[in-house]
Protein backbone atom coordinates (compact mmCIF):
# COMPACT_ATOMS: atom_id res chain seq x y z
CA UNK A 1 0.00 0.00 0.00
CA UNK A 2 1.08 3.28 -0.32
CA UNK A 3 0.33 6.37 1.79
CA UNK A 4 -0.35 9.67 0.21
CA UNK A 5 0.88 12.38 2.47
CA UNK A 6 -0.59 16.23 3.11
CA UNK A 7 -0.04 18.54 0.42
CA UNK A 8 1.52 20.41 3.43
CA UNK A 9 3.15 17.61 5.34
CA UNK A 10 6.42 18.77 6.92
CA UNK A 11 9.55 16.72 6.55
CA UNK A 12 9.18 15.76 10.12
CA UNK A 13 6.15 14.37 9.75
CA UNK A 14 7.42 12.21 6.39
CA UNK A 15 10.43 11.08 8.39
CA UNK A 16 8.03 9.82 11.08
CA UNK A 17 5.48 7.92 8.83
CA UNK A 18 9.32 6.22 7.59
CA UNK A 19 10.12 5.15 11.09
CA UNK A 20 6.74 4.17 11.65
CA UNK A 21 6.80 2.01 8.92
CA UNK A 22 10.94 0.58 9.84
CA UNK A 23 9.61 -0.24 13.55
CA UNK A 24 7.08 -2.56 11.87
CA UNK A 25 9.51 -4.71 9.93
CA UNK A 26 8.75 -3.23 6.40
CA UNK A 27 10.91 -0.44 3.92
CA UNK A 28 9.52 3.27 3.08
CA UNK A 29 9.98 4.23 -0.71
CA UNK A 30 9.93 7.94 -0.75
CA UNK A 31 8.26 9.59 -4.09
CA UNK A 32 8.83 12.95 -3.58
CA UNK A 33 6.28 14.38 -6.21
CA UNK A 34 5.68 18.30 -7.42
CA UNK A 35 2.46 18.68 -5.07
CA UNK A 36 2.99 15.97 -2.28
CA UNK A 37 5.31 13.01 -0.91
CA UNK A 38 4.09 9.43 -1.53
CA UNK A 39 5.60 6.83 0.68
CA UNK A 40 5.53 3.25 -0.54
CA UNK A 41 5.27 0.53 2.44
CA UNK A 42 7.12 -2.05 0.70
CA UNK A 43 7.25 -6.63 2.76
CA UNK A 44 4.76 -7.61 4.36
CA UNK A 45 2.22 -5.39 5.07
CA UNK A 46 -0.88 -7.69 5.62
CA UNK A 47 -0.97 -6.86 9.57
CA UNK A 48 -0.55 -3.07 9.11
CA UNK A 49 -4.01 -2.92 7.02
CA UNK A 50 -5.40 -2.85 10.67
CA UNK A 51 -3.51 -0.09 11.63
CA UNK A 52 -5.31 3.62 12.00
CA UNK A 53 -2.58 5.10 9.50
CA UNK A 54 -4.58 7.71 8.44
CA UNK A 55 -5.00 9.20 11.36
CA UNK A 56 -1.10 9.90 11.46
CA UNK A 57 0.61 13.03 11.63
CA UNK A 58 0.55 14.19 7.60
CA UNK A 59 -1.21 11.26 6.26
CA UNK A 60 -4.02 12.32 4.00
CA UNK A 61 -4.85 8.75 2.80
CA UNK A 62 -4.00 4.93 2.23
CA UNK A 63 -4.33 3.50 -0.85
CA UNK A 64 -3.59 0.21 -1.57
CA UNK A 65 -1.84 -1.10 -4.18
CA UNK A 66 -3.39 -3.93 -6.12
CA UNK A 67 -0.90 -5.49 -8.98
CA UNK A 68 1.67 -7.36 -7.53
CA UNK A 69 4.93 -5.20 -8.68
CA UNK A 70 5.13 -2.73 -6.13
CA UNK A 71 8.08 -0.67 -6.63
CA UNK A 72 7.55 -1.01 -10.57
CA UNK A 73 3.68 0.39 -10.60
CA UNK A 74 2.71 4.09 -11.07
CA UNK A 75 0.57 4.27 -7.75
CA UNK A 76 3.70 3.89 -5.86
CA UNK A 77 5.43 6.80 -8.00
CA UNK A 78 3.36 8.95 -10.21
CA UNK A 79 6.33 10.72 -12.23
CA UNK A 80 8.88 8.72 -14.80
CA UNK A 81 11.72 7.94 -14.01
CA UNK A 82 14.40 9.32 -15.28
CA UNK A 83 18.09 7.58 -15.99
CA UNK A 84 21.23 8.91 -17.02
CA UNK A 85 23.19 7.64 -19.53
CA UNK A 86 26.31 9.53 -20.81
CA UNK A 87 24.90 12.73 -21.22
CA UNK A 88 21.03 12.16 -21.82
CA UNK A 89 18.47 11.38 -19.66
CA UNK A 90 16.08 8.45 -20.98
CA UNK A 91 12.61 8.93 -19.71
CA UNK A 92 12.08 12.34 -20.48
CA UNK A 93 11.64 13.96 -23.83
CA UNK A 94 14.39 12.51 -25.61
CA UNK A 95 13.81 9.41 -27.41
CA UNK A 96 17.18 7.47 -27.03
CA UNK A 97 18.05 5.81 -30.22
CA UNK A 98 21.23 3.29 -29.53
CA UNK A 99 22.14 1.53 -32.04
CA UNK A 100 25.05 -0.86 -34.05
CA UNK A 101 25.58 -4.17 -34.64
CA UNK A 102 24.27 -7.86 -32.96
CA UNK A 103 27.85 -9.13 -31.74
CA UNK A 104 31.20 -7.65 -31.67
CA UNK A 105 33.10 -9.22 -34.31
CA UNK A 106 36.17 -7.52 -35.10
CA UNK A 107 37.97 -4.36 -34.29
CA UNK A 108 37.47 -2.50 -37.89
CA UNK A 109 33.60 -4.08 -37.51
CA UNK A 110 33.01 -1.84 -34.47
CA UNK A 111 35.03 0.81 -34.76
CA UNK A 112 33.35 1.99 -37.78
CA UNK A 113 29.88 0.64 -37.14
CA UNK A 114 30.17 3.25 -34.15
CA UNK A 115 31.37 6.15 -36.06
CA UNK A 116 28.26 5.29 -38.48
CA UNK A 117 25.54 5.01 -36.33
CA UNK A 118 27.18 8.68 -34.23
CA UNK A 119 26.85 10.74 -37.66
CA UNK A 120 23.82 9.55 -37.73
CA UNK A 121 22.64 10.85 -34.63
CA UNK A 122 22.47 7.76 -32.41
CA UNK A 123 23.37 8.55 -28.54
CA UNK A 124 24.38 5.10 -27.65
CA UNK A 125 26.56 2.05 -28.99
CA UNK A 126 25.38 -1.54 -28.92
CA UNK A 127 26.94 -4.96 -29.59
CA UNK A 128 27.05 -8.35 -28.01
CA UNK A 129 30.40 -9.75 -26.42
CA UNK A 130 28.43 -12.56 -24.72
CA UNK A 131 25.48 -14.21 -27.33
CA UNK A 132 22.90 -16.17 -26.04
CA UNK A 133 22.59 -18.29 -28.76
CA UNK A 134 19.65 -21.16 -29.63
CA UNK A 135 22.89 -23.62 -30.88
CA UNK A 136 26.07 -24.01 -29.15
CA UNK A 137 27.26 -24.58 -32.38
CA UNK A 138 27.28 -20.94 -33.10
CA UNK A 139 29.30 -17.79 -32.56
CA UNK A 140 28.80 -17.42 -28.76
CA UNK A 141 30.56 -13.94 -29.10
CA UNK A 142 34.03 -12.46 -28.55
CA UNK A 143 33.54 -12.32 -24.57
CA UNK A 144 36.19 -10.01 -22.80
CA UNK A 145 38.15 -9.23 -26.23
CA UNK A 146 34.65 -7.71 -26.93
CA UNK A 147 34.39 -5.91 -24.27
CA UNK A 148 37.21 -4.37 -24.53
CA UNK A 149 36.60 -3.36 -27.90
CA UNK A 150 33.04 -1.96 -27.17
CA UNK A 151 35.27 0.09 -24.28
CA UNK A 152 37.73 0.66 -27.13
CA UNK A 153 34.35 2.05 -29.25
CA UNK A 154 33.23 4.50 -26.57
CA UNK A 155 36.47 5.93 -26.58
CA UNK A 156 36.92 7.01 -29.52
CA UNK A 157 33.27 8.34 -30.38
CA UNK A 158 31.88 8.99 -27.17
CA UNK A 159 29.15 6.68 -27.25
CA UNK A 160 27.81 5.17 -23.84
CA UNK A 161 27.82 1.21 -24.40
CA UNK A 162 25.32 -0.94 -23.74
CA UNK A 163 25.81 -4.90 -23.89
CA UNK A 164 24.46 -8.28 -22.72
CA UNK A 165 25.61 -9.55 -19.29
CA UNK A 166 24.37 -13.86 -19.51
CA UNK A 167 25.31 -14.54 -16.11
CA UNK A 168 25.26 -14.22 -12.59
CA UNK A 169 29.47 -14.54 -12.59
CA UNK A 170 29.47 -12.16 -15.73
CA UNK A 171 28.14 -9.32 -13.82
CA UNK A 172 30.92 -7.83 -12.47
CA UNK A 173 32.94 -8.09 -15.48
CA UNK A 174 30.62 -6.86 -18.24
CA UNK A 175 29.59 -3.51 -15.25
CA UNK A 176 33.45 -2.66 -15.50
CA UNK A 177 32.93 -2.12 -19.17
CA UNK A 178 29.54 -1.43 -20.05
CA UNK A 179 27.75 1.73 -19.35
CA UNK A 180 24.26 -0.15 -19.70
CA UNK A 181 23.54 -3.80 -18.73
CA UNK A 182 21.29 -5.56 -21.16
CA UNK A 183 19.79 -8.54 -19.82
CA UNK A 184 18.02 -10.97 -22.82
CA UNK A 185 15.03 -12.13 -23.11
CA UNK A 186 15.80 -15.27 -22.68
CA UNK A 187 17.25 -14.14 -19.05
CA UNK A 188 13.95 -12.29 -18.11
CA UNK A 189 13.18 -14.81 -15.77
CA UNK A 190 16.58 -16.22 -14.46
CA UNK A 191 16.01 -14.12 -11.31
CA UNK A 192 19.02 -14.61 -9.47
CA UNK A 193 20.37 -12.63 -12.18
CA UNK A 194 17.97 -9.68 -12.02
CA UNK A 195 18.97 -9.57 -8.55
CA UNK A 196 22.92 -9.48 -9.16
CA UNK A 197 22.12 -6.71 -11.48
CA UNK A 198 20.16 -5.07 -8.75
CA UNK A 199 22.81 -4.68 -6.83
CA UNK A 200 25.18 -2.80 -8.96
CA UNK A 201 25.57 0.45 -9.82
CA UNK A 202 24.75 0.79 -13.37
CA UNK A 203 21.67 0.99 -15.87
CA UNK A 204 19.49 -1.86 -16.88
CA UNK A 205 17.94 -2.78 -19.95
CA UNK A 206 15.67 -5.48 -19.55
CA UNK A 207 14.20 -6.99 -22.49
CA UNK A 208 10.82 -8.66 -22.42
CA UNK A 209 11.14 -12.69 -22.73
CA UNK A 210 9.71 -14.57 -25.96
CA UNK A 211 6.83 -15.84 -24.37
CA UNK A 212 6.28 -13.00 -20.96
CA UNK A 213 3.33 -11.61 -20.22
CA UNK A 214 3.71 -7.43 -19.79
CA UNK A 215 3.28 -8.34 -16.00
CA UNK A 216 5.63 -11.29 -15.46
CA UNK A 217 7.98 -8.40 -17.36
CA UNK A 218 7.05 -6.20 -14.67
CA UNK A 219 7.39 -8.43 -11.80
CA UNK A 220 11.53 -9.21 -13.45
CA UNK A 221 11.64 -5.58 -13.38
CA UNK A 222 10.62 -5.50 -9.40
CA UNK A 223 13.54 -8.01 -8.54
CA UNK A 224 16.00 -5.12 -10.17
CA UNK A 225 14.28 -2.59 -8.27
CA UNK A 226 13.81 -4.42 -4.74
CA UNK A 227 17.41 -5.51 -5.08
CA UNK A 228 18.66 -2.43 -5.07
CA UNK A 229 18.69 -0.32 -8.46
CA UNK A 230 16.20 2.06 -9.61
CA UNK A 231 17.44 2.60 -12.79
CA UNK A 232 15.35 -0.06 -15.12
CA UNK A 233 14.34 0.49 -18.21
CA UNK A 234 12.07 -2.12 -20.43
CA UNK A 235 12.27 -2.88 -23.73
CA UNK A 236 9.41 -4.61 -26.38
CA UNK A 237 11.61 -6.83 -28.89
CA UNK A 238 8.77 -9.18 -30.03
CA UNK A 239 6.59 -11.96 -28.90
CA UNK A 240 6.40 -15.60 -30.22
CA UNK A 241 3.11 -16.01 -31.66
CA UNK A 242 1.42 -18.29 -34.77
CA UNK A 243 3.03 -15.85 -37.42
CA UNK A 244 5.67 -16.82 -39.34
CA UNK A 245 5.93 -13.83 -42.04
CA UNK A 246 7.95 -11.88 -39.17
CA UNK A 247 10.89 -13.18 -36.84
CA UNK A 248 8.58 -12.34 -33.61
CA UNK A 249 4.88 -10.32 -33.22
CA UNK A 250 6.00 -6.17 -32.37
CA UNK A 251 3.42 -5.82 -29.84
CA UNK A 252 3.02 -1.99 -30.13
CA UNK A 253 0.16 -2.35 -27.87
CA UNK A 254 2.84 -3.00 -24.74
CA UNK A 255 4.71 0.60 -25.07
CA UNK A 256 1.37 2.75 -24.21
CA UNK A 257 0.10 -0.23 -21.70
CA UNK A 258 2.85 -0.95 -19.77
CA UNK A 259 3.11 3.16 -19.48
CA UNK A 260 -0.27 3.21 -17.90
CA UNK A 261 1.16 0.99 -15.35
CA UNK A 262 4.95 2.13 -14.51
CA UNK A 263 7.11 4.98 -14.68
CA UNK A 264 10.02 2.79 -16.17
CA UNK A 265 11.19 4.43 -19.07
CA UNK A 266 10.11 2.06 -22.56
CA UNK A 267 12.67 0.93 -25.09
CA UNK A 268 11.59 -0.88 -28.06
CA UNK A 269 13.80 -3.21 -30.64
CA UNK A 270 11.95 -3.10 -34.27
CA UNK A 271 14.93 -5.85 -35.34
CA UNK A 272 14.40 -8.64 -33.20
CA UNK A 273 11.03 -8.03 -33.27
CA UNK A 274 10.92 -8.05 -37.06
CA UNK A 275 13.48 -10.40 -37.94
CA UNK A 276 14.26 -8.52 -41.29
CA UNK A 277 15.72 -5.12 -41.87
CA UNK A 278 12.85 -3.69 -44.73
CA UNK A 279 10.07 -4.06 -41.63
CA UNK A 280 12.60 -2.39 -38.86
CA UNK A 281 11.82 1.39 -40.27
CA UNK A 282 8.42 1.51 -40.49
CA UNK A 283 8.13 -0.29 -36.90
CA UNK A 284 10.49 1.45 -35.31
CA UNK A 285 8.65 5.01 -36.41
CA UNK A 286 5.36 3.31 -34.88
CA UNK A 287 6.92 2.31 -31.51
CA UNK A 288 7.89 6.19 -31.71
CA UNK A 289 4.19 7.29 -32.30
CA UNK A 290 3.65 5.27 -29.55
CA UNK A 291 5.51 6.36 -27.23
CA UNK A 292 8.76 4.54 -26.64
CA UNK A 293 11.09 6.31 -24.65
CA UNK A 294 14.00 4.66 -26.91
CA UNK A 295 14.75 2.02 -29.81
CA UNK A 296 17.61 -0.64 -30.25
CA UNK A 297 18.66 -0.85 -33.89
CA UNK A 298 21.26 -3.41 -35.25
CA UNK A 299 23.12 -1.73 -37.74
CA UNK A 300 25.83 -3.67 -39.62
CA UNK A 301 28.44 -2.61 -42.23
CA UNK A 302 28.16 -5.94 -44.26
CA UNK A 303 25.13 -7.39 -43.08
CA UNK A 304 25.59 -10.02 -45.63
CA UNK A 305 28.48 -11.13 -43.69
CA UNK A 306 27.45 -10.45 -40.23
CA UNK A 307 27.69 -13.29 -38.10
CA UNK A 308 24.21 -13.01 -36.42
CA UNK A 309 21.21 -11.44 -37.11
CA UNK A 310 22.59 -10.04 -40.46
CA UNK A 311 19.19 -10.70 -41.74
CA UNK A 312 17.36 -7.71 -40.02
CA UNK A 313 20.68 -5.49 -39.52
CA UNK A 314 20.27 -2.12 -41.34
CA UNK A 315 23.38 -0.66 -43.50
CA UNK A 316 24.42 1.99 -41.91
CA UNK A 317 23.07 4.64 -44.67
CA UNK A 318 19.56 3.52 -44.28
CA UNK A 319 19.67 3.64 -40.41
CA UNK A 320 20.54 7.35 -41.42
CA UNK A 321 17.28 7.35 -43.19
CA UNK A 322 15.55 5.84 -40.98
CA UNK A 323 17.02 8.68 -38.00
CA UNK A 324 15.56 11.25 -40.58
CA UNK A 325 11.78 10.19 -40.41
CA UNK A 326 11.85 9.61 -36.52
CA UNK A 327 13.39 13.09 -36.28
CA UNK A 328 9.79 13.68 -38.03
CA UNK A 329 7.75 11.22 -36.07
CA UNK A 330 9.53 12.54 -33.15
CA UNK A 331 8.66 15.78 -33.47
CA UNK A 332 4.85 14.78 -34.35
CA UNK A 333 4.71 13.30 -30.92
CA UNK A 334 6.15 16.40 -28.79
CA UNK A 335 9.63 14.38 -28.61
CA UNK A 336 13.09 15.26 -29.66
CA UNK A 337 16.00 13.27 -30.70
C1 LIG B 1 20.19 -8.81 -28.57
O1 LIG B 1 19.71 -7.69 -28.32
O2 LIG B 1 21.30 -8.97 -29.07
C2 LIG B 1 19.39 -10.01 -28.28
C3 LIG B 1 19.96 -11.21 -28.22
O3 LIG B 1 18.09 -9.75 -28.11
P1 LIG B 1 16.93 -10.64 -27.41
O4 LIG B 1 17.45 -11.02 -26.07
O5 LIG B 1 15.78 -9.68 -27.37
O6 LIG B 1 16.67 -11.80 -28.31
MN1 LIG C 1 20.74 -9.72 -32.50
Amino acid sequence: MIIVMTKDATQEQIQGIVKWIEERECRAHLSQGEERTIVGIIGNNRPLEQEPIERLDGVERVVPILAPYKLASRDMQPAPTHIRIGDITVGDRQIMVIAGPCAVESREQIIEIAHAVKEAGAVGLRGGAFKPRTSPYSFQGMGLAGLELLAEARQETGLPVVTEVMAVDQVSLVAQYADVLQIGARNMQNFNLLCAVGKINRPVLLKRGLMNTMEELLMSAEYVLSCGNPNVILCERGIRTFETYTRNTFDVNAIPALKARTHLPIMADPSHATGHWEYVEPTALAAAAAGADGLMIEVHSHPEKAVSDGTQSLKPERFAELMKRLRAVAEAVDRTL
